[in-house]
């Protein structure tokens, strides 16, 4: 039998700390996606958003409030009783809801961006958590800046708040700034000065400034925090958050040194890590921890001489254990259905029958062009079927003649879901700004196009192209994806996408 171990709690923000860093945003489909995924990993507590930044986030947060059942879903407040108000609305439906509010405790903060004295800022997160506790009984305060706060002025606000109904204490490193020894003393500190701490659990938020952000996590565990904050593939704010499956790998791999659990099924990690990349567009470098490709590739002869041995001798996790396939068994246009959703369910991805079949549908046509179809590839076509907007056009046909000498010209028809077929042609600056300007006649509007990007799935002459585009239209902004062995047509297929994405989403 063996010991009991605490078990932490891992609080997920890669849909808000990690949705609010450059080029990491995510359309409305993209995150209920992702919500799904983060529920099936077992995270104790999704944070959706920041419910008073925009009506779009507000939206987002109750849609993720609405389809997830069993993890606590928290949104982010500024210490004003108008973000909490909204807060509150966007999580109504949540089975467990939280309010997460934060105001900054440090002297710097405090001084030039809050204009406040510490009394002043003790008042307002006081207010604030009494105001949000008569909605919610689950309320965490976070201490922005608090590792560059002083600690007793840290313990002082701790109390405070708790006394008001705070249930989570949050210390974040929110410039990245601390070095895990004394990150761990601050945690001792707090649990050691704030005499009422045994009714809150204490939570950590740690940025990579330094490149610190796992490492000052697991020290400030070690030193007793009940909860990690976290972002899939440690994504965030300027150099990101601490990444989850660092996080929880470290915990598990070293069990027998933190004895410590968390509640995450690991073999969905690789699963959640390539979501989230295929979402973002954000890449994973090679050597990342754990989900780099990399990561459990062995190179050096010696290296492989020893794992034909014996695995251990330089393996201290297995990739089974976070969930890569094993079974490398090659689907190509011979894969029958049978193999085609065994390998679905290899990679963590449930599908409703109507989308499993139209999934299938595009499997065999992409494995008419192409002789080996890969998992990036199914990813791609799982992702363009489950979280696209609603089409209220389709790509019926295309035809783009580009050359060195010549304007490029472009006919473009389009299926309208009301039936109706749509052509148009024009001409352009090449053959891609051809095809929109014929796709924009049709819509008969003319947004711009704020983001462009092509890349290549994987690799090989018969590689698919993915393309990623944001266009704004009026003061709103969408992002499309599209895939193809085209890159034209992939980006025809973005293009509509976002259109689509723009028709939908209003
Ligand atoms: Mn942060």
């Amino acid at each position: 039998m063996e010991a009991q171990h605490r078990v932490i709690d891992i609080f997920d923000t890669t849909l808000r700390d990690g949705e609010q860093a450059p080029g990491c945003s995510m359309n409305l489909q993209e995150k209920l996606e992702v919500a799904r995924r983060l529920e099936r990993l077992g995270v104790t507590v999704i944070e959706a958003g920041f419910p008073a930044s925009s009506p779009g986030d507000l939206e987002s947060v109750r849609a993720i409030a609405g389809i997830v059942k069993n993890c606590t879903v928290a949104g982010l407040c500024r210490c004003l009783e108008r973000d909490i108000d909204a807060g509150r609305e966007a999580l109504l439906k949540a089975a467990r809801p939280r309010i997460h509010v934060f105001l900054a405790t440090s002297p710097i903060h405090l001084e030039y961006k809050l204009k406040m004295t510490p009394d002043q800022m003790l008042e307002q997160a006081v207010s604030a958590v009494k105001y949000a506790k008569k909605f919610c009984s689950d309320v965490e305060f976070s201490a922005e800046d608090a590792s560059r706060s002083e600690p007793d002025f840290l313990c002082r606000v701790f109390k405070s708040v708790i006394d008001a109904g705070a249930t989570v204490v949050n210390i974040p490193d929110t410039t990245g700034y601390a070095m895990p020894e004394e990150f761990a003393q601050l945690v001792r500190y707090v649990k050691e000065h704030t005499d009422n701490i045994g009714r809150a659990k204490i939570s950590v938020h740690c940025h990579n400034d330094l490149g610190l952000a796992v490492a000052n996590t697991l020290a400030a565990v070690a030193a007793g925090a009940d909860q990690a904050e976290c972002a899939i593939n440690g994504i965030g704010e300027r150099a990101g958050n601490a990444s989850l499956e660092e996080i929880v790998m470290g915990l598990r791999v070293r069990r027998d040194f933190l004895k410590t659990d968390t509640r995450i099924d690991t073999a969905q990690i690789y699963a959640a890590s390539r979501l989230v990349s295929q979402v973002t567009g954000v890449k994973v470098q090679p050597n990342k921890a754990v989900v780099g490709e990399n990561a459990f590739a062995h190179e050096a002869g010696i290296h492989q001489h020893g794992i034909m041995a014996n695995r251990a001798t330089y393996e201290i996790m297995t990739p089974e254990s976070i969930g890569i396939p094993k079974n490398r068994m090659v689907l190509g246009k011979h894969s029958g259905r049978h193999a085609f959703e065994e390998r679905l369910k290899e990679l963590g991805l449930n599908l409703e029958n109507g989308a499993r079949e139209a999934v299938f549908t595009q499997f065999k046509t992409l494995a008419d062009k192409k002789k080996v179809v890969s998992d990036p590839d199914i990813e791609a076509l799982v992702l363009g079927v489950s979280a696209a907007a609603p089409e209220t056009y389709r790509l019926d046909g295309w035809v783009v003649n580009s050359g060195s000498s010549f304007t490029s010209m472009s006919a473009i028809r389009l299926r309208h879901k009301d039936g109706e077929t749509l052509e148009q042609a024009a001409v352009g600056h090449g053959p891609i700004d051809a095809a929109f300007k014929a796709i924009n006649r049709i819509i008969k509007k003319e947004p711009s196009l704020e983001h462009y990007e092509l890349r290549a799935i994987t690799g090989g002459e018969d590689a698919q192209g993915e393309t990623m585009v944001r266009i704004s239209w009026e003061g709103r902004r969408r992002n499309g994806r599209g895939v193809s062995t085209d890159v034209i047509e992939s980006s025809i297929k973005a293009y509509i996408a976002a259109i689509n994405a723009l028709e939908t989403l209003g």
